[in-house]
């Protein structure tokens, strides 16, 4: 549960105090020990029964499935991060987000879904929820048609902004706005927002906020781990939800992420510098079609970001003005420090194509071409950029 013990210092200094609380007698380490545990004992029955009675509406050891002392400190700290009630921990981001869509949807209810989505989340609608009858409509990841697409049904509206891969932005309050004046909770994906620390969905009025902390909060591409906080008046629906599921994680992922979230702050600074420099070497490299990264000036989503967000981090995209089949894959294959994988947020540049309009159903992305995703890693800019030169100069006439 969050605190009022650390109000008004800021998140980065939130970021190496939160989530330390595990006293022991004695002197204590400065971070919180691996608890393993499946069985809890008690000193009687009593004992056993107050604290089952307890446990769905209180944060209490009381059995493994039910969480552990090294997965709660974890759940404190992104609880800080996003300035929510309480956090549940899942074993991995998307994992996070079928439980959220499976606690607020029931059949007969429509949901809302940004066009911008992360793709296995499409897929999970596409597949799934006409069984659990439950109706999605897709609206554009700007947020601009979606006045017209609430239904008298619809009870959620499910945003991720900055969105995968092009990282268009809503403007959050307004969207947000229309959502309740119909009814509707809002759920926002804030794993670009790194759990809270470059952006705070919930500040911003949404009721639920997911994510991956897979990305930056572990920043070491060593674990899978996601995280659902919510507001107060929402989170016994998703509490109940999540533990009749059976949904917890280990100790020892619970603590990696721990200590992968300490350096959170002094990492993302890089990330963004680092992402920032290549878009702007990007943008000017006569190659290249087009760049997408919210910090850059001439990006569509860049007022809003500047508005909204306290940072930027290490993603961006972009296409080549070639768009002849095996191009940008030559380009990719090409490149030596940039790994060819998904996933993003650990230390180490990665690289990946992609086709929006195969994954976007109501913008338009025909004619924008393939696109090459980069997450800037830790590594010296300089190194970065001359991998990307020798790279993309293997492109034959190409411009
Ligand atoms: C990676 C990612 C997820 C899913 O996280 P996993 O831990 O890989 O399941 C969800 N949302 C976004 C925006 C992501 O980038």
């Amino acid at each position: 549960m969050s605190t009022d013990k650390h109000r008004g210092v800021a998140l980065r200094t939130r970021l190496q105090h939160a989530g330390r609380d595990t006293r022991v007698e004695g002197g204590s380490p400065v971070n919180p020990p691996i608890v393993r545990a499946s069985t809890i004992l008690f000193d009687s029955v009593a004992e056993l029964e107050d604290v089952r009675a307890r446990r769905s509406t209180e944060r209490l050891l009381s059995y493994g499935a039910r969480g552990n002392p090294t997965a709660f400190a974890l759940e404190d700290l992104i609880s800080e991060l996003e300035g929510g009630y309480r956090t549940r921990l899942f074993p991995t981001g998307l994992a996070a987000i079928t439980q959220a869509l499976i606690a607020y949807l029931k059949p007969g209810d429509h949901v809302l879904i940004t066009d911008a989505v992360y793709g296995p989340v499409r897929n999970f609608a596409l597949r799934f929820f006409e069984r659990y009858g439950i109706r999605y409509s897709f609206f554009a990841a700007d947020g601009s048609d979606i006045a017209q697409r609430y239904l008298p049904e619809t009870r959620l509206v499910y945003v991720e902004s900055p969105g995968s891969l092009a990282y268009e932005i809503v403007d959050l309050p307004a969207l947000v706005q229309g959502a309740h004046a119909h009814g509707a909770l809002v759920a926002a994906d804030n794993t670009w927002g790194a759990g809270g620390y470059l952006y705070q969905p919930l500040r911003h009025g949404a009721d639920i906020v997911i994510s991956a902390a897979t990305k930056y909060l572990s920043g070491h591409s060593d674990v899978v781990m996601g995280a659902v906080t919510t507001r107060e008046a929402v989170w016994q629906t998703f509490n109940l939800s999540a533990d009749a599921h059976g949904m917890t994680v280990s100790p020892d992922d619970a603590w990696l992420v721990l200590r992968g979230a300490r350096t959170l702050a002094s990492r993302l600074s890089v990330h963004a510098a680092t992402a920032l420099e290549l878009s702007r070497w990007l943008a000017e490299h006569e190659a290249v079609a087009y760049v997408l990264h919210p910090a850059l000036p001439e990006d569509p989503g860049h007022a809003l970001w500047k508005r909204d967000f306290s940072g930027s981090n290490g993603l961006l995209s972009f296409a080549l003005k070639d768009q002849r089949p095996g191009r940008a894959e030559a380009v990719v294959d090409n490149l030596r420090l940039f790994g060819i994988g998904a996933s993003w947020g650990g230390f180490e540049s990665l690289v990946m194509v992609a086709e929006l309009s195969n994954v976007r159903s109501v913008s338009d992305w025909r004619g924008r071409g393939t696109i090459i995703r980069l997450h800037a890693g830790l590594e010296a800019p300089g190194d970065l950029i001359a991998d990307l030169e020798q790279a993309l100069s293997v492109l034959p006439n190409a411009y």
